[in-house]
């Protein structure tokens, strides 16, 4: 197999690689999934354990070494001990990152270190209970906010994900940023996007980046621009007297697609080459199609050799949905 590095057709080196182990999830963010008639995909649809340790020896080979188990809730899937064991004694990547909702991540947390991983961003749209509840829609606040701590005292590099949303955490704003006053963390708001489910909600972004921007800047003094991190998504600001920083990711401006290095394999095996696209290859039917894994490299290639200038482009050439209406549980985020 060539081991030439992916390189796309507007020349940016493709090399990480975000997977979502399942679709299923503990939680039902609001603006994520509806509250109930999810239509969670068939064990058959989804891609087996062998299958995922398959397709990552083949992006290894590839060239990608950054990786990020996602989801879904990652903690949810009954194989990812396995799944993490394997990544890190076979593929043993540059990087690897976990993104979760810090509910059931407890009883993994001695196992963290094990598996090399290098960061970890935990979804946190409010500071209190209630508030929690109301956009998770279930009651698990004092599970995520232990996860918090346990993370800080393991000394893991950590990230808070939020998405604020007009009339529901609004207030949360605030509190949340203060959390990198007083912690070393990076807390991150993120811009909705348009992935929340069939039926789930009609979004309209207030928060954006400028919004966002603004009324952090006015509550917590000069924000500080830091310097940009390679293939960065979120700009990050320091503020005087912060343990941590600030970040913010204008996901639905796209203001970051010029540098994206990413790779997306959704639950059910369909590799994205931008978050926007609804799938350009279904890697789960080369996989169960051919033996042969340099067909399927092949394959993989020709996809980034025709990839999507921007967000805007792939969302234009979509096929299905040109109202973006899938969940982001089966996309990763
Ligand atoms: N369940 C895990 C979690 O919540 O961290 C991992 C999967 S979740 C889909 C990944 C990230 O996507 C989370 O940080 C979540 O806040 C974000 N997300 C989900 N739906 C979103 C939306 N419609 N707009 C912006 N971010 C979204
Ligand atoms: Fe589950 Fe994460 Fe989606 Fe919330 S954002 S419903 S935790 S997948």
């Amino acid at each position: 197999m060539s081991n030439a590095p992916l390189i796309d057709n507007h020349g940016r080196l493709v090399n990480y690689l975000r997977l979502a182990v399942t679709d299923r999830c503990n939680l039902r963010c609001f603006y994520c999934m509806p509250a109930k008639g999810v239509r969670f995909l068939k064990n058959v649809e989804l891609l087996s354990l062998a299958e995922q340790k398959r397709m990552l020896l083949i992006m290894k080979q590839l060239g990608v070494h950054k990786i990020r188990i996602t989801g879904g809730e990652p903690f949810v899937y009954t194989h990812i001990e396995a799944l993490f064991d394997f990544i890190a004694s076979e593929i043993q990547p540059q990087t690897l990152h976990l993104t979760t909702n810090g509910v059931l991540t407890g009883k993994f947390l001695p196992k963290f270190k094990d598996w090399g991983l290098k960061s970890v961003n935990l979804s946190l749209d409010s500071t209190n209970t209630a508030t929690f509840e109301q956009m998770s829609r279930r009651n698990d606040f004092a599970s995520v906010w232990q996860t918090l701590m346990q993370l800080l005292d393991m000394g893991i590099a950590l990230k808070l994900n939020a998405v604020i949303t007009a009339g529901v955490n609004d207030a949360e704003l605030i509190p949340l940023a203060l959390l990198a006053r007083d912690y070393p963390l990076d807390v991150r708001f993120i811009e909705e996007m348009p992935f929340n489910g069939v039926g789930a909600r009609e979004q309209s972004l207030w928060w954006d980046y400028k919004r966002l921007k603004n009324t952090l800047n006015e509550a917590l003094g000069e924000l500080t621009p830091l310097p940009a991190e390679p293939n960065a998504t979120a700009v990050r600001f320091a503020v005087e007297g912060f343990k941590g920083n600030i970040g913010i990711i204008a996901a639905f401006s796209r203001t970051f697609c010029g540098s994206c290095n990413r790779l997306r394999v959704t639950a059910n095996g369909t590799l994205k080459t931008c978050l926007y696209d609804d799938g350009v290859l279904s890697v789960r039917d080369l996989l169960r199609q051919y033996s042969d894994d340099e067909i399927i490299a092949q394959k993989i290639r020709a996809a980034v050799s025709r990839r999507a200038k921007d967000g805007f482009e792939a969302e234009k050439n979509r096929l299905t949905n040109p109202k973006i209406s899938e969940s982001m549980t089966l996309i990763g985020g």
